[in-house]
């Protein structure tokens, strides 16, 4: 069930912080979008391909769709036409396959790269290093239909606080270096997607601007 009024605290508690909500809807009904677009929310996430085209295709238009789980390069041209933000680029190999697509449609679309911060062998990312060796690669700056505009990653699933936060604090340290080192110019990298329903109070001490928030808002998926 919607939770409106969780969603109303949210959203106001997140101005204050100039973080942005993104409302994650994967597995959840379009009526249940529908009662959060009409209380006037537009970014919404998911994390199967099928899944956002089908609510693409059946809900409004000027819904913001986020693309925040693991892409596989394949299903890249599904989405490349309407994908507001691709918050899971996790290799060199799929940033390209991006651009490609990007390039097909005329577009430039914007992408966040998924750093591997996490204990958990299963989350997916890249670590400091690759991004380095890419970042600093010919075929980085030969992609000009992806923008860069900052970062994401996803914390342990742990009760341990003092980890989730060293957590965070990594990826917002990775920002930092990548935008000193890289986009000192580029007004438009600032972002840091981190935070979910149980440990986005956490983020956003810790520097987040994007939080992607399922269950709070929506309840407890099956
Ligand atoms: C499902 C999901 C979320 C939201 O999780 P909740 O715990 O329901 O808030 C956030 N980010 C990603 C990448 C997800 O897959």
């Amino acid at each position: 069930m919607p939770n409106l009024e969780e969603y109303r605290n949210l959203e106001e508690k997140l101005k204050e912080q100039n973080a942005k909500l993104i409302a994650v809807s994967k597995t959840k009904p379009n009526e249940d979008i529908l009662a959060f677009y009409e209380a006037g929310h537009r970014a919404f996430g998911e994390n199967r391909v099928q899944e956002l085209v089908d609510k693409h295709e059946s809900l409004p238009k000027d819904i913001e769709w986020h693309m925040i789980g693991h892409l596989q390069r394949n299903k890249v041209k599904y989405i490349i036409e309407f994908v507001h933000l691709i918050h899971g680029i996790d290799s060199p190999r799929l940033l390209k396959e991006v651009n490609k697509r990007a390039k097909s449609v005329d577009r430039v679309v914007d992408v966040l790269l998924q750093f591997h911060i996490a204990e958990e062998e299963s989350k997916f990312g890249f670590d400091w290093a690759e991004v380095e060796e890419f970042m600093n690669s010919e075929s980085h700056q030969q992609m000009e239909n992806i923008r860069i505009v900052g970062v994401m990653g996803m914390a342990t699933f742990t009760d341990d606080e003092t980890q989730v936060r060293r957590e965070f604090q990594l990826l917002k340290n990775f920002f930092d270096q990548l935008k000193i080192n890289y986009f000192t110019k580029d007004e438009y990298f600032k972002t840091i997607s981190m935070g979910m329903s149980g440990d986005f109070k956490i983020a956003i001490e810790e520097g987040s601007n994007m939080v992607r928030v399922g269950s709070l808002l929506f309840g407890a998926r099956n």
